[in-house]
Order: C-alpha cells, then sequence, then structure tokens
C-alpha cells in the first residue's frame, strides 16, 4: 500500500503498532511481574487482542494495565483485575461451564472462554450486550451464550454452574446465583457500595457454601433491570 497521507503508512494509520504481538507480551510480562501466576491465563492475555473489546479511539491505550470506558457508563475492566479473578476462579481445574454476569465489552467472557468449556454471559444494556456479540463471532468463538437481561435472576436453565464472575458489584450476593453453583463450584463478586467493595470468593462444599475475602476493589455497581 505504500506511504499514504501525512507520511503514515496503513499499519501505522490504524495504530497498529501500539496494538501488536509486542504490546501485549510486555502486558503479560507486566502481569506476571505483578502476581499473576497461573500459566494459561498470562497465555491467553498475551494472544487475546484486548483493543478489538474498547473503542478505536482507545485501541492505542488497550495494552495498558488500566480500566477503560466503553460507553453507556461502563468500563472494560483493568487486565490485572481480570487475570486475578480469572486465576481465582480457575484454582480448581479448568471449569465446563461458567456464568458471567455483565458482559461489558465481552473480555473478561472470551478470557474465560479460552479456558472453559462454555461460557454463558448476561448484559442489562443492550447496546453493549449486541456490541459484543459481533466481537465474539468476528474472533472466532463459538462457545459463548450471551442473554440480554437483568443477571440478578442468573441463568437458572444453563446452570449449575462450575463457575460464577460477577463483574458489577452487588450490596450482597443474591442466594439464587449461589443456588446456581455446582458442588465444589466457585462464585468470585465484588461486594459492597461506590465507597467500599471487596471481591468475595464462595466455594460450595458438601452442600454448604462458605465465602472469604479476597482483596479490596472497584467495580461499578451492579443494577436492577435492563436498558
Ligand atoms: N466483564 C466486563 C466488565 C464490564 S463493567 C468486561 O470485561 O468488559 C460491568 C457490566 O455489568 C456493565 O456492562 C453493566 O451494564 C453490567 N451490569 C450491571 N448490572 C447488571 C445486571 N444486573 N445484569 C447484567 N449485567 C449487569
Amino acid at each position: 500500500m505504500g506511504e499514504g497521507l501525512y507520511g503514515m503508512n496503513s499499519a501505522q494509520r490504524s495504530g497498529i503498532g501500539m496494538t501488536s504481538q509486542r504490546t501485549r507480551e510486555r502486558l503479560a510480562a507486566r502481569l506476571g511481574d505483578a502476581g499473576i501466576a497461573n500459566v494459561h491465563v498470562l497465555n491467553v492475555i498475551r494472544q487475546l487482542p484486548r483493543h478489538r473489546f474498547v473503542d478505536e479511539a482507545l485501541a492505542s491505550r488497550a495494552y495498558e494495565d488500566t480500566a477503560l470506558p466503553i460507553g453507556c457508563g461502563q468500563t472494560i475492566s483493568q487486565p490485572f483485575v481480570v487475570a486475578r479473578m480469572t486465576e481465582i476462579l480457575l484454582a480448581a481445574g479448568f471449569p465446563e461451564r461458567v456464568l458471567e454476569i455483565g458482559t461489558g465489552s465481552g473480555y473478561q467472557a472470551a478470557v474465560l472462554a479460552a479456558l472453559s468449556g462454555r461460557v454463558y454471559t448476561i448484559e442489562r444494556i443492550r447496546e453493549l450486550h449486541d456490541r459484543s456479540r459481533g466481537i465474539f463471532r468476528e474472533l472466532g468463538f463459538e462457545n459463548i451464550w450471551q442473554r440480554f437481561g437483568d443477571g440478578f435472576a442468573g441463568w437458572p436453565s444453563a446452570g449449575p454452574f462450575d463457575a460464577i464472575i460477577l463483574t458489577a458489584a452487588p450490596n450482597e450476593v443474591p442466594a439464587v446465583l449461589l443456588d446456581q453453583l455446582n458442588e465444589g463450584g466457585r462464585l468470585l463478586a465484588p461486594v459492597g457500595d461506590a465507597d467500599s467493595q471487596a471481591l468475595r470468593l464462595y466455594i460450595r462444599e458438601n452442600g454448604e457454601v462458605r465465602s472469604q475475602i479476597v482483596e479490596a476493589v472497584h467495580f461499578v455497581p451492579m443494577l436492577e433491570g435492563i436498558e
């Protein structure tokens, strides 16, 4: 194609230099340094084009370890948080069935889909639901099932699940979601209000659910109803 406008070639104009394999490698290395130990998770971060999950205007920032706006007042989570939550969910092995509440950009669902049998993901904002559907198709994901709706009810007909992840924070984890957890299953959720949230891990063992606090986090709130 040669040189185009302003002396830039087409790859430079589309920002490919900032969204290349090399920038992804750097992000994965940085997450490893920051304490992500699961090599499978790091490999997915290394391969998955996060810049496809954000607006083109932000593509050059997609491999910074930071949350970014995705429109509709929502954000794509920080890569470290995505990696950390995935690693915790996978600590008991690769899950067959995963439920995600809060599809958003679709990035977390895609990371999980690369490491599990099937991912079911629910989003309450129509625009985000539709946009992520297109990206999953373009990237060739065939094991992600999507629903437009309110995640407070979960997805009983697709459960029970080996892993459930909430990427928006409720004040308390709804009991119906814990009910959709398999024996040995893990549910990971940011719990709390805008001022104070903690990531909580719930594990169902011998029919009982016990929970522990993992670390402080900051997520958008989990809201009722649809938009
Ligand atoms: N996992 C996303 C994070 C997006 S932010 C990613 O990787 O990009 C959290 C998302 O949760 C937002 O898109 C928000 O609309 C959605 N959300 C909030 N409450 C919800 C609910 N009750 N049901 C489904 N989605 C919800």
